[in-house]
């Protein structure tokens, strides 16, 4: 699947509802609120908070589907090619981010290799 099929997936399911995307401010909060419950699972998993013995255990995977979700959701309402915001995304980093870190001795091919023309 690639983020364009997230996208489409997340529209056709968004627009089978009267109610359609939320506003942004509502779509800010809700993604708020899975990144919350993302941090609860992994506060449980390797922080200090336990849970209660009534607690089930949560799925990181699916609070990072959720938050994936959200975010397309916000995407999509916005006209955002995530896609496209995604490569801009990488290219900073292989730009701005070059001799940040340690490279691996084996590491794979350079930022410049992965650098648009
Ligand atoms: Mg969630």
């Amino acid at each position: 699947m690639e983020i364009k099929d997230v996208q489409r997936d997340v529209h056709k399911w968004i627009s089978q509802f009267e109610e359609g995307y939320w506003h942004p401010l509502s779509m800010l909060a809700r993604m708020t609120e899975e990144v919350g419950e993302l941090a609860r699972e992994i506060n449980h998993r390797y922080g200090e908070k336990p849970k209660k013995p009534t607690e089930e255990e949560g799925s990181l995977a699916l609070e990072l589907g959720d938050i994936l979700f959200i975010v397309a959701c916000m995407a999509n309402s916005l006209n955002i090619d995530l896609e496209e915001a995604f490569k801009d995304t990488m290219q900073k980093y292989y730009h701005r981010d070059i001799n940040r870190w340690t490279k691996k001795s084996n590491a794979g091919p350079s930022a410049e290799d992965n650098t648009r023309e």
